[in-house]
């Protein structure tokens, strides 16, 4: 499973890797390859990259930032939000547009 992880993060063409997981630790080779794969992801330009559904577990990779001052515009914990800095699907701070349906 790892080794497909792995195997996954390094592929270009990989853009989702969806996982049914139940019970996992926090320092875990299968954390350590999605937070590389989401880092391969911005690395790689992608503007709004998420390594969600293991809350608490991947750092910043559960939130939503903006592309151009990198505010955290929307916060989580796994699906629950915790604060949310847009005003009419844009950034508070520097007024870009968020792609998204925001209510
Ligand atoms: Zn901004």
């Amino acid at each position: 499973m790892v080794a497909f992880l792995e195997r996954a993060a390094a592929d270009p063409a990989v853009v989702a890797i969806k996982m049914t997981v139940y019970r996992i630790g926090d320092d875990t080779p299968f954390v350590r390859s999605l937070i590389r794969a989401a880092e391969i992801g911005q690395r790689s330009g992608l503007r709004y990259v998420y390594a969600g559904n293991l809350p608490g577990l991947v750092g910043p990779y559960e939130h939503t930032f903006c592309p151009g001052c990198q505010t955290a515009v929307v916060q989580r914990v796994g699906y629950r939000i915790l604060a949310v800095s847009l005003a009419d699907g844009a950034c508070k701070n520097c007024g870009t547009k968020i792609p998204g349906v925001w209510t």
